[in-house]
């Protein structure tokens, strides 16, 4: 039995000293990826449901790696993440975000920030100098925020984001429906949107349960007095059904993917979509 287990040990031994040398690598990469110019943003239109207007866009990064080629966000946001690069990267993507909106007519931009990001001492005060450094009204800046960054402390999350808010910021709740907020617990926080999951959306033509929490979500955001963005939108039967459960603002593949900020640009001036 102890030889069994010393084996089981070795074997899964190995496979996290693969996963942390990946992990060493891409923090490596990184570190460097800014002064190398490696990282970019798209933007991805948020529009609204009837006229498909161009109301906003989110900014989404990109990084293409010298080792592996682009690699996604999904993959190196969570390492950067757990150490504090997430910062220096966070601070690239708000200060390019908000260079790149000056081009836009009116539209604002939506920028992710991850619960580390959000807990950081003084973030308002951060946020707040890179917007008038760069001579951006914080109401043409929208704050994607997760779940998990503000049920953990709650109350200071609360504080954090009424102070947002009277600045003139807005605050978006990203991956609504995914996380472990109490639908009560939600009218404590100082927001202006929901961002419905792609998940949900999927599922919409699939299974009633889906259906009807995009449902619900819509009817709990219309009782707060909160927009609601439908993410990940991909077909025109999805547009229809999104339209009569009454969802303000549609995103996703349907209406576009993350564009180039030359085309975001144009997009922009365009004013709407098709
Ligand atoms: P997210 O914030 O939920 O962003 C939406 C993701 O869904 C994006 O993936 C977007 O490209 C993708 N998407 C949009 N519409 C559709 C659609 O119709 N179909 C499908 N299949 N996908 C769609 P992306 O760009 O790969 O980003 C993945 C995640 O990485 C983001 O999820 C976000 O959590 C994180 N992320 C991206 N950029 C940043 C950033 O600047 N800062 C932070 N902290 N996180 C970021
Ligand atoms: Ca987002
Ligand atoms: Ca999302
Ligand atoms: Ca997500």
């Amino acid at each position: 039995a102890k030889r069994a287990g010393r084996g089981v040990v070795h074997v899964f031994d190995e496979g996290m000293d693969e996963g942390i040398r990946f992990r060493r690598r891409i923090e490596g990469g990184l570190s460097e990826a800014i002064a190398r110019g490696e990282l970019s943003l798209v933007y991805q239109p948020i529009v609204g449901r009837d006229a498909f207007d161009v109301l906003g866009f989110e900014a989404l990064l990109r990084w293409n790696t010298a080792e592996y080629g682009p690699m996604s966000p999904a993959v190196f946001i969570p390492i950067a993440e757990e150490s504090n690069l997430i910062h220096e990267l966070g601070d690239w993507v708000l200060g390019k975000a908000l260079a790149e909106m000056q081009h836009w007519p009116d539209q604002y931009v939506s920028v992710n920030f991850s619960p580390r990001q959000f807990r950081r001492h003084n973030f308002v005060g951060h946020v707040m100098e890179s917007v008038q450094r760069a001579g951006v009204s914080p109401t043409r800046v929208q704050i994607e925020i997760t779940e998990t960054a503000i049920f953990d402390d709650a109350e200071r999350a609360a504080e954090t984001l009424y102070k947002l808010r009277q600045m003139g910021f807005r605050i978006a709740l990203d991956d609504f429906g995914t996380g472990y907020s109490s639908l009560y617990n939600i009218r404590k926080f100082a927001l202006d949107c929901l961002k419905i999951d792609k998940s949900f959306i999927d599922g919409m033509g699939r299974e009633r349960e889906s259906a009807a929490i995009v449902h619900s979500i819509i009817h709990l955001g219309r009782a707060l007095g909160l927009g609601v963005v439908a993410e990940g939108v991909e077909t025109e039967a999805q547009v229809q059904a999104l339209r009569i459960a009454g969802a303000q603002y549609l995103q996703g593949y349907y209406l576009s993917r993350p564009v180039m900020p030359t085309i975001a640009r144009d997009l922009a001036a365009r004013g709407r979509i098709g």
